[in-house]
């Protein structure tokens, strides 16, 4: 055991430190502690309520849990899952094995995009960032096999060990499919090509981070000629008859306009075998539990897991996500008490006021600039706990009692998909919550200008009514904070109150705030940590929020009656608490926009003077950064 650190050195460790050191991660698992045991909790509690409502010791009023059930009974079916093996996809692998000719690939297109089959685009219906009001049809490249294309780069080894892995997985799978052995090696072959060409062109996460730069309108006629020989206006007017998009949003300008540099009509097989590959991994976890556990070899190595989840759990999961919004509906109406309800909103509503304070009296912004952000503050919309009702459209999403897993998921899918793909030419619907109400996490949506928080999230260390308000504020109040200034980060802070792309700022106060964002990436990047470095601009707008989160909650606490600034910092390192396995620590430091936990605890508190008088921090602590160093921007 590692001997105790002094708080003013590691203040992560000093609070978190015994029991990281005690924490065993579960086979399963890729970490503990923190957002991730409260998970586990909410799993554990409507795990056993589903076994309830399948034993029919419970009963419910929410019709939509009759087909999650039905689901979950698939999934939990290993006995017909195993005899039917490999079998239930093959009409879908035999399907894009039928693709001969572009013309072929282009009478197909639509059965692809409703199937979820990889195309050498992606396509879909979001809401359009230049008018909230409104939907957009967005194109970008296909996503690759790496989990970043700097995976990709110099000979990288670790990616090459990681293709090397996915290659010898679609080997192993490939084994189970009518295809004949030089069948099988052209299959892994052309898939390896053909996500190298993509790689060449599709964006990295750090571009994907900066994510106002995807708002790129094109005229159809220009994306048409760009995806040529693929016909994409022929499926846009399948799908839409006279009322097809004429501008199409392209999140990926490099992709689609390079579109010929990895698909043409010469490596039309090429694109054919990396679908086959791709639809074969991603469709396996629905097959027999031994194709399901083989095709789950790349992904349980990406976090380091040495084994599955049990298919219980499996089916719990998988349920939960299909039908998100009548199970967080559920959770909330059965677990989350008004009394919570209440005391969170007012402390929302307080954070609100106090952010508008702090704005007012902001050193580097001109008064029509502050003008503006106060009038955002006091727009933002507040969702807590869980929606009112339940969208229609889940209605539509039913099991059949004939239909296999894998055929049951497909028709939820094609459901999915479709409802998303008719939404375009209707208005944007306010009432659809960025997150259901049994997740532990919480969300800032720049489009709608609105936070969720959802019910699992208000729990102990977030939050508890037996906490001291000074450690609620450090929990609970520093997240509020913190999703409050996304919309006041590197990329929120370009849209206005109304949620659309709309620059508010003077060009003076813009650029002061530049450089402050700027700082915010030098006080980050490179930090080195599990073998790798922290990239600054991948994570500067969650750092950004958590810096305002919290500002504005110790703003509140100069008037806490019996405020104690040593509960506050104790509870926002303690909410960080994480122990993860190594892989995994690698993986999000190449793709995640959050900074690693324990940074996320120990950097930001060296901003503010609170925490120098709090734990008498000197010059010689490690914990220390010269005030011309500290950076505080909101
Ligand atoms: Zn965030």
């Amino acid at each position: 055991m590692a001997e105790k650190v002094r708080i003013q050195d590691d203040l992560y460790r000093f609070v978190n430190g015994e029991w990281i050191d005690k924490a065993v991660i579960p086979d399963d698992k890729p970490s503990v502690g923190g957002f991730v045991d409260l998970d586990q909790d909410v799993e554990k509690l409507l795990m056993s309520d589903f076994d309830a409502f399948r034993e029919g010791k419970k009963t419910t009023d929410i019709e939509e849990f009759k087909e999650a059930i039905k689901l979950y009974n698939k999934i939990v079916d290993v006995k017909r899952r195993n005899e039917e093996g490999i079998k239930p996809t093959l009409p879908i692998l035999e399907r894009i094995k039928s693709i001969k000719t572009v013309d072929d690939l282009n009478k197909n297109l639509l059965f692809f995009v409703l199937n979820g089959i990889p195309l050498p685009f992606e396509c879909g219906v979001t809401e359009d960032m230049a008018d909230a009001t409104k939907h957009a049809f967005v194109m970008l490249g296909p996503s690759i096999i790496l989990p970043d294309t700097t995976y990709y780069k110099d000979n990288n080894p670790q990616g090459q060990a990681l293709l090397g892995m996915y290659a010898d997985m679609v080997k192993k799978l490939l084994a189970y499919t009518p295809l004949n052995e030089s069948e099988q090696a052209k299959v892994v072959e052309d898939m390896l090509k053909f996500d190298s060409l993509v790689a060449q062109e599709v964006k990295s996460q750090v571009e994907w981070a900066d994510y106002t730069n995807n708002h790129n309108p094109m005229n159809i006629d220009e994306v048409s000629s760009y995806l040529n020989p693929i016909d994409i206006k022929a499926v846009l007017s399948d799908v839409y008859q006279d009322k097809a998009p004429n501008t199409i949003v392209v999140y990926d300008p490099k992709a689609i306009k390079n579109f010929n540099h990895y698909f043409n009509e010469d490596n039309l097989e090429m694109y054919v075998n990396w679908a086959y590959a791709k639809a074969l991994v991603n469709n396996s976890s629905q097959l027999s539990e031994e194709i399901a556990f083989l095709g789950g070899t790349y992904r349980r190595a990406l976090m380091g897991l040495q084994t599955d989840p049990v298919v219980e759990k499996q089916a719990y999961r998988m349920v939960s996500s299909v039908f998100s919004e009548p199970i967080g509906v559920y959770y909330g109406r059965t677990y989350f008490g008004e009394e919570a309800k209440k005391d969170v909103v007012n402390m929302v509503h307080k954070i609100i006021e106090t952010y508008k304070v702090r704005v007012r009296n902001n050193k580097f912004l001109q008064e029509k600039t502050k003008d503006k952000a106060i009038l955002k503050l006091s727009t933002i919309e507040v969702k807590m706990g869980y929606p009112d009702f339940i969208h229609d459209y889940y209605k539509n999403y039913k099991v059949n009692d004939e239909d296999s897993y894998f055929e049951s998921l497909c028709k939820i899918r094609n459901e999915m998909i479709k409802h998303s793909m008719e939404e375009l030419n209707k208005p944007v619907d306010r009432t659809e919550w960025a997150m259901p109400g049994h997740m532990v996490n919480a969300a800032y949506n720049p489009s709608a200008n609105d936070i969720t928080f959802p019910a699992a999230i208000l729990q102990k260390p977030f939050y508890s009514i037996n906490q001291s308000a000074s450690q609620n504020l450090g929990g609970i109040g520093a997240v509020i904070g913190h999703e409050i200034s996304h919309a006041f980060d590197n990329n929120g802070a370009k849209f206005d109150e109304n949620g659309n792309l709309n620059n508010w700022w003077t060009d003076s106060d813009f650029a002061e705030f530049k450089k402050l964002t700027q700082a915010m990436i030098e006080q980050f990047d490179g930090i080195e940590i599990y073998g790798g470095k922290v990239n600054g601009e991948l994570v500067v707008s969650e750092n950004i929020a958590d810096n305002g989160g919290v500002a504005v909650t110790l703003e509140i606490m100069k008037n806490l009656e019996g405020a104690n600034y040593q509960e506050y910092f104790m509870n926002w390192a303690r909410v960080w608490c994480r122990k993860a396995r190594e892989q995994y620590a690698q993986l999000l430091l190449a793709r995640d926009v959050h900074s690693p936990a324990e940074l996320r605890a120990n950097i930001q508190p060296r901003n503010f003077k609170e925490w120098y008088e709090a734990f008498d921090v000197k010059e010689t602590d490690q914990m220390f950064i010269p005030e011309n160093k500290r950076i505080i921007i909101w």
